[in-house]
């Protein structure tokens, strides 16, 4: 990695430490905080377009790059995490919650926690979510959303296994739409790239103000786009019939409304995932202020990690809307759930 004290670093650097390392998640920070617009995410790699002035910022807000786990921690939760949340990153309150509203759980991927919580983001007077949508002419290709009214976050709902570069999504939403109050949504590493540009010591302070609350999804891992549609395609699947693609219990599943498609063991479809991912250590969202998945809550439950003040919050005025509700999940403070094997997993693959 570069000695950020000593010589200018440049968009060489990024490409030379992270994209030529295969380190690179398409977060699209890079181009969402480069002051002269000279980067541009094609076909998800990070691509100069212009003279580079070497200022150091796109570097310096890349989730890849030496990324300051305690200092960062430190600054949000005004201490770092503790032995009991190694696995974890802090959090206050665990819950496996779902959303209330029918037109939520019907899209929703598992307890539509997250679309409720956004939802409620935008009655209370966010501007705007950024979500993963779905391109009009490539089917099940993510792009990011910026989602200003409840029937587009609906209509965003559930996961999609390939990457959506998010943070352009806020680049819109901020520098071209100028709007003061977003919410944004998104893995683990968008989740750390968000927090680079909001509060890192090379932040924008434009990001930093607009961006109110960051809801973070657990992820084990995302597939290469191409490679996925290949591989549907090798398994007698049209993507476009698709409506929901899930991964549970070991296995890999495609839908049609009630009918499966599709269902194959997790090994079969390993050889899918990006080489980024196997360089992650975050399974739960560490630096979101509210983080969200499926293992170790009921089927139809998402299981809620409340991080941040501004989470606990977010989920309170949720629960009092009537948009979701939250029950205890028992014993996860004993450190044996799901989330701390999947977590530990990917701790200690590196
Ligand atoms: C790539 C990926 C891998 C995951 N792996 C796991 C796992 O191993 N274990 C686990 O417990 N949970 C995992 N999750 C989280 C899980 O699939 C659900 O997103 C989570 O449980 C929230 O469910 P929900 O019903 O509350 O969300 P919903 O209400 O359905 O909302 C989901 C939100 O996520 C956004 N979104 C979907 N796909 C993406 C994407 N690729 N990038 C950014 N945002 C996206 C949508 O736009 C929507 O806003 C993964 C999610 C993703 C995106
Ligand atoms: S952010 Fe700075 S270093 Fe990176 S490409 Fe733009 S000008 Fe170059
Ligand atoms: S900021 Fe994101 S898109 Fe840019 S190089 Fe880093 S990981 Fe890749
Ligand atoms: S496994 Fe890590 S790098 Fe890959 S998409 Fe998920 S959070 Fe990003």
């Amino acid at each position: 990695m570069n000695d950020l004290s000593s010589d200018k670093i440049s968009f060489t650097n990024l490409i030379d430490d992270v994209v030529d390392q295969n380190r690179c998640v398409a977060c699209g920070a890079c181009d969402a905080v480069c002051p002269v617009n000279v980067i541009k995410l094609d076909n998800f790699v990070p691509t100069l377009t212009g003279d580079c002035i070497e200022c150091g910022i796109c570097y310096n807000n890349c989730p890849r790059t030496d990324f300051d786990d305690q200092t960062l921690e430190e600054s949000i939760h005004g201490r770092t995490r503790n032995e009991g949340e190694r696995l974890t990153g802090v959090y206050s309150e665990v819950y496996a919650a779902k959303a209330i509203p029918s037109d939520i759980q019907e899209r929703a991927q598992d307890g539509g926690v997250v679309t409720a919580l956004v939802s409620q983001f935008l009655d209370e007077g966010g501007d705007a979510v950024i979500v993963a949508g779905l391109d009009e002419e490539r089917p099940w290709l993510p792009k990011p959303v910026v989602a200003r009214a409840r029937k587009e976050v609906v209509q965003a709902a559930g996961t999609k296994y390939t990457p959506s570069p998010t943070l352009l999504g806020l680049k819109k939403a901020v520098k071209e739409d100028k709007l003061e109050k977003v919410a944004v949504v998104g893995t683990p590493c968008q989740m750390r790239g968000l927090t680079r540009l909001t509060i890192g010591p090379m932040k924008n302070v434009k990001y930093r103000d607009a961006v109110d609350l960051k809801v973070g999804l657990f992820c084990m891992e995302t597939f290469s786009h191409d490679s996925f549609i290949e591989y549907l395609g090798e398994n007698d699947v049209d993507p476009a019939n698709v409506t929901k693609f899930e991964i549970k219990k070991g296995r890999f599943y495609a839908h049609a409304g009630e009918e499966r498609l599709h269902r194959a063991r997790l090994k079969k479809v390993k050889g899918l995932i990006r080489s980024c991912c196997d360089q992650c250590e975050d399974f739960a969202s560490e630096y979101a202020d509210i983080s969200v998945g499926n293992v170790a809550s009921p089927p139809g439950y998402s299981t809620v990690l409340v991080r941040t003040e501004r989470g606990k919050q977010a989920l309170e005025s949720a629960i009092k809307s009537g948009l979701i509700e939250a029950g205890p999940i028992e014993d996860f403070e004993k450190g044996e759930t799901l989330v701390h094997k999947l977590a530990e997993m990917k701790k200690s693959s590196h």
